[in-house]
């Protein structure tokens, strides 16, 4: 048996070697590493991919948080919802433009912002909401921009786990994930379901004149050359990482269809169980699977995740710790009792090994080398 890998970057860049090699030579000889016509060329494609009118490339999936906000002018002090269960990344960028985050609590199935929790959290100060797309599919986006409309309030989607995955609203119209709010972030960290190799990031926006001010934002504040109108930053994709990207991109839905495949061999065979509970699809979204995450229910979560180590089997808690906990993200304003379901997931979640390459006979392993330990 091939060695099991949480991600398989590796044997996922085999299958396309020789063009990824031909692209980086090309660069390299042409030296355009800033800029490179495979920049433009990837935020078409990518436009196209999304239906969206436009996607501002950028540095990071970190960066795209921060610069959209800075984009739509909050202001210190004004309150930005969004959830207790994510990556750090999200909190952070509010923090740091001094605006106040306001955690709130998920949905116990999809691990998606919790609706109620979203209206309980809104006060005069709220300006925006920022939904994360967790583990692969949407958060309830329907009822999110009803909120954020009855309110007057933005909504930035962080669609770092989601790209790909396709939103249906009740009157059956469709729209790719991040496309959906004001505006929408991503990352394409290499092990992110459509990665580069090395950090890249991009935002989606349908609105021109955002899309205008935040083209400037990421080149230093700069409309016309050497005229600084705004403050902005240098969040860059170089050509290197657009060229991967522009690879990968077409790729992008067999990738989608891999993980898929992989999440339905696990949940059929771990959904006998009574102390497993498989993911939950929701009915107004597909799921990419950027991780497949299992509650683990009357069985110690933390001896499994060790046993499973000891047997070769690479697996995570994402996340061990609810931001709310976190020393930097503390607030006396919050009550132990409005994070019932992230404290307890933090306590149950484990997530399995989950890529493009994984093969029948690890993931039989996989599932039997659990179902023993279960039973
Ligand atoms: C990865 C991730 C980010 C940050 O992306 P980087 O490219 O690493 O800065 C933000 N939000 C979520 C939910 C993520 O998973």
């Amino acid at each position: 048996m091939k060695k099991i890998q949480m991600v398989d970057l590796q044997g996922q860049y085999q299958h396309i070697k020789d063009n990824v090699n031909k692209a980086f030579t090309s660069i390299l000889d042409s030296a355009y590493y800033i800029g490179g016509p495979e920049v433009k060329g990837f935020q078409q494609d990518l436009e196209k991919y999304l239906d969206v009118k436009h996607v501002i490339p950028c540095a990071n999936g970190t960066d795209a948080l921060q610069i959209a906000m800075m984009g739509l002018g909050l202001q210190p002090g004004d309150e930005v919802i969004t959830v207790d269960f994510t990556f750090a990344a999200t909190v952070e960028v509010i923090a740091l433009l001094q605006l106040t985050p306001v955690l709130v609590d998920v949905d116990a199935t999809t691990f998606n912002m919790d609706i109620e929790a979203l209206k309980k959290a809104i006060t005069p100060k709220t300006k925006a909401i920022v939904p994360v797309h967790l583990f692969g599919q949407c958060a309830n986006m329907e009822e999110i921009m009803k909120i954020a409309k009855e309110h007057n309030l933005f909504v930035i989607e962080d669609n770092a786990q989601a790209i790909g995955a396709d939103y249906t609203f009740s009157d059956g119209t469709k729209k790719k994930s991040g496309t959906i709010g004001n505006v929408g972030t991503t990352s394409f960290f290499p092990s992110k379901n459509l990665g580069c190799y090395g950090d890249g990031g991009a935002i989606f926006t349908n609105d021109d004149e955002l899309a205008h001010t935040i083209r400037g934002i990421v080149n230093h504040g700069m409309y016309t050359r050497y005229y600084h109108d705004v403050v902005g930053v240098n969040s860059r994709l170089d050509s290197l990482q657009a060229a991967v990207l522009q690879i990968k991109l077409p790729l992008l839905d067999s990738y989608c269809q891999a993980r898929q495949k992989a999440a339905k061999f696990y949940s059929d065979a771990l959904s006998v169980s009574d102390k497993i509970e498989v993911p939950v699809i929701s009915d107004f979204s597909t799921h990419v699977f950027h991780q497949y995450t299992l509650k683990i229910k009357d069985v110690d979560r933390d001896a499994l995740h060790k046993h499973l180590l000891d047997k070769g089997i690479p697996n995570a808690i994402y996340y061990p710790v609810a931001l709310h906990n976190q020393k930097a993200y503390q607030d006396s304003r919050y009550n132990e009792s409005d994070f019932k379901t992230t404290n307890e997931l933090c306590k149950t979640v484990l997530s399995l090994p989950m890529h493009t390459e994984l093969d029948q006979e690890q993931q039989q392993f996989i599932v039997d080398t659990i179902l023993e330990f279960c039973s």
